[in-house]
């Protein structure tokens, strides 16, 4: 429980932070956890308390928090060249080696890579990169933004209002011109006696309509997460992708895949978009890029699109975009060593071998009465609080009991996140099958507590 000093470091966190994401009654109640560093897919807190990190930070830690290679890369460039933009022809021989390998990892056999801080900047990015493309080829009207509800794309302005959340209206967003279809999520979206694959008929019926109601030529792009992440872990029902990519094609419609989460390895493959048998028109990056140990998101723009923004670049001589830090030759040399690391030291091949253990675990807990569904993909997973299983009601979501079941895990030293009504699971791709015995032990303990 919370220290109520003054001087104690709960309450110097909160007499000077504005906590964004944070639900307050709990954190008042508890005092923030203030940590002071990592061992592999462990936390540790001022008072010397050991959490296993089942968020991977925010999803992005995969390599742990104090991979030796990692802090290598980054000293080895600080020590080389610590800064430098990508712009007014000059940028680092890092970003440019970094561009090269981020081509041919991609699923393109051509491409090109936009650098950025975040991932929200880089769905920005791309949203403006489309905006121009559109304008410089004769459309300018072509600026409507499609995506689904609960799919979750970011908090700056552009990239919130793509963001399907109710907790948006508090800014008067979404902004006109982002329009958000239904979360293909059967469990709950599904109607009574529809199968999966009617639902995914009914999905693809409603993009067609929506491309008529709006005009397709209105529309700039839709985004799309592989596996929606922060909306609560919620992979597409069957054949989502397949069904809805012609459609899209048909009416002249990029599709990007926001893979800010799925992107290098969290779903088995490097890519989400290969899991689910896909190949988008351009794929958004951050998060896992760097493992998390440097702010950066990437645009990577497939063939076609790179071929067109490049000759809508050339025709006024520039692509008038970007920011101070893009291409940063510290993130780019970390990236460079965070994709060694994922896909040539054991890292994904971890992911793949543990799915299995990761699943029954999420099956295991989904016995539990009161959880009225588990579903996820790879390392990333949720478990659904109901208050009713056969009727599937959910918990009035102001008693957030799903809150309650986190804050009991972080009681027992695990650090899991609450969404919604569902409990969500994402740890680090370094972690063992004992540390996975732990995280499922831990959280079991916490559901009997709770319910
Ligand atoms: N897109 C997805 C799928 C995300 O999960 C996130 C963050 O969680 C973002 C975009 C935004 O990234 P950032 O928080 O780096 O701005």
């Amino acid at each position: 429980m919370r220290d109520t000093a003054p001087n104690s470091w709960e309450s110097r966190a909160d007499a000077h932070s504005l906590y964004g994401f944070t639900d307050l009654p709990s954190i008042h109640a508890r005092g923030a956890v203030v940590l002071t560093h990592g061992e592999g897919p462990y936390v540790v807190d001022v008072h010397g308390r050991r959490y296993l990190d089942a968020n991977s930070g925010l999803w992005n830690m995969v390599a742990g928090f104090d991979h030796p290679g990692l802090i290598a890369a980054a000293k080895a460039q600080y020590d080389r060249f610590p800064g430098y933009h990508a712009f007014f022809g000059r940028m680092s021989d890092q970003t440019v080696m970094l561009s090269e390998k981020l081509v041919e990892v991609s699923p393109f056999d051509r491409g090109r890579v936009f650098y950025t801080n975040s991932g929200s900047e880089a769905n920005d990015t791309m949203v403006k990169i489309l905006w121009f493309l559109h304008g410089a080829e004769g459309k300018p009207e072509r600026r409507k933004i499609l995506t689904r509800w609960n799919g979750y794309h970011g908090v700056t302005v552009v990239s919130a209002s793509m963001t399907g959340k109710p907790y948006n209206s508090v800014f008067g967003l979404p902004l006109p011109g982002f329009i958000h279809l239904t979360c293909p999520h059967y469990w709950r979206e599904g109607r009574p006696g529809e199968s999966e694959a009617d639902f995914t008929r009914r999905m693809a019926q409603e993009l067609e309509d929506v491309i008529a109601r709006e005009g397709a030529d209105t529309i700039a792009g839709f985004f799309a997460e592989p596996v929606m992440g922060a909306g609560g872990v919620i992979p597409p029902s069957a054949g989502y992708f397949q069904a809805i990519q012609p459609i899209l094609k048909k009416h002249g419609i990029p599709l990007i895949a926001d893979e800010v989460i799925t992107g290098f390895g969290r779903t088995g493959h490097v890519w989400g978009s290969q899991t689910y048998d896909f190949t988008p028109d351009a794929i958004i990056s951050s998060k896992n890029i760097t493992a998390g140990f440097f702010p950066m998101g990437a645009v990577i723009l497939g063939p076609e699109l790179a071929d067109r923004v490049q000759a809508a670049a050339e025709a006024i001589e520039e692509f008038p975009h970007g920011f101070t830090a893009s291409g940063h030759p510290v993130g780019c040399a970390i990236a460079l060593k965070a994709i060694e690391v994922v896909m040539n030291e054991g890292l994904l091949d971890n992911v793949r071998a543990l799915t299995p253990r990761f699943e029954a675990g999420l099956r295991e807990l989904a016995r539990n009465p009161n959880i009225g569904e588990w579903r996820g993909k790879g390392l990333m997973g949720a478990l659904e609080a109901v208050k009713d299983k056969a009727t599937k009601t959910p918990f009035d979501s102001k008693l957030s009991v799903s809150e309650r079941i986190a804050n009991t895990c972080t009681d027992l030293g695990l650090i899991c996140r609450p969404l919604g009504q569902a409990v969500v699971l994402c740890p680090p791709f370094i972690i063992t099958e004992a540390q996975m015995d732990e995280m499922f032990d831990k959280l079991g303990q916490a559901l009997t507590k709770v319910f």
